[in-house]
């Protein structure tokens, strides 16, 4: 036994959780602030049906910035947003500040729909869909106009209360979609439990699809599964108009990526969609 060694695995083990725990706290308290202080905006980035290249709506995107004018990736602050709790305030922000520019859109385009993302612990709040009504009926929104993207990881709260949530958003009216689909740790038997309007295949698939290797065929097969459980597909993270092709080959739905738009600030969306609606 060489307990030395052990010790000193032990040490380094808990100086290195350390310094996670203490870069944590710091994101977070920079976080709060930049909350409190209104350094967090809302950018949006269009979906367009595949086949018509028809703008048919936006993903709401959290960016924060901060005092010195550095930008922070949601990557970065949303699990520690998550972990602290703060995710549940700043969602609810998120979400009617979205509703609030989708009223603005609608001037110009009264079909449009806007996606919000929902982390697993907003989604787990008993007030959840109470809010997203109060929410839509404060912005005279119809339900449809609202699509909650979710992941599959909400099947922590378990598989029953996850499947009654949806079945009660969709009686709403409300759309759901999975996002990042093909990245979770569920298996595909979760899939059929979850009652969703549209499936978004990840970019890493999406990338994949220019590689032409084995998980492009994967890319591939989820075009047909979503259809078979009666979901629209939306590829996420179209770059390349070989990406496109393929896509349109496969049948894909709606596409959203940088090959169209990249996420904007509500000023400069309804610039690119005036653009756009002007046949440029
Ligand atoms: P997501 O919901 O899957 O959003 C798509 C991400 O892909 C966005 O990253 C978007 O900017 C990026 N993206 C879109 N098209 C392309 C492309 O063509 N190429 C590349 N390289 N990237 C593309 P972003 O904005 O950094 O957000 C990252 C993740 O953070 C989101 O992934 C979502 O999970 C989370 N997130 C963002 N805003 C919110 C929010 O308001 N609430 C919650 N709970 N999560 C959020
Ligand atoms: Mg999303
Ligand atoms: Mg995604
Ligand atoms: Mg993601």
């Amino acid at each position: 036994q060489s307990k030395g060694a052990g010790q000193g695995h032990i040490q380094t083990y808990t100086a290195e959780v350390g310094v996670a725990t203490r870069e944590r706290t710091r994101l977070l308290h920079g976080l709060q602030q930049a909350f409190d202080r209104e350094n967090l905006f809302v950018v949006y980035q269009p979906q367009l049906a595949l086949a018509s290249g028809r703008v048919v709506g936006a993903e709401a995107l959290l960016r924060w910035r901060t005092e010195d004018g550095r930008f922070i990736s949601p990557a970065e602050f949303i699990p520690v947003a998550e972990q602290s709790g703060l995710i549940v305030p700043i969602g609810h922000w998120v979400l009617r500040t979205a509703l609030r520019a989708l009223v603005r859109l609608r001037q110009d385009q009264p079909d449009l729909r806007m996606a919000v993302n929902v982390s697993p612990l907003q989604f787990a709040q008993p007030q959840f869909l109470a809010e997203v009504e109060a929410a839509l009926s404060e912005a005279a929104l119809p339900a449809d106009s609202l699509e909650l993207e979710i992941t599959e990881s909400v099947a922590v709260m378990g598989i029953e209360r996850v499947s009654a949530l949806l079945g009660q958003i969709k009686a709403r009216g409300i759309a759901v979609a999975i996002d990042d689909f093909g990245t979770g740790f569920s298996s595909l038997s979760y899939l059929d439990r979850l009652p969703a309007d549209r499936l978004k295949i990840d970019r890493a698939f999406i990338t994949a699809l220019d590689a032409g290797d084995a998980t492009a065929r994967i890319a591939e097969m989820i075009v047909p599964l979503g259809h078979r459980l009666g979901m629209q597909v939306l590829a996420e993270g179209v770059e390349t108009a070989s990406q496109a092709q393929a896509l349109r080959l496969l049948g894909c739905d709606e596409v959203q990526g940088y090959l169209y738009g990249k996420p904007m600030p509500l000023d400069a969306f309804t610039a690119w969609l005036a653009q756009r609606q002007g046949g440029a």
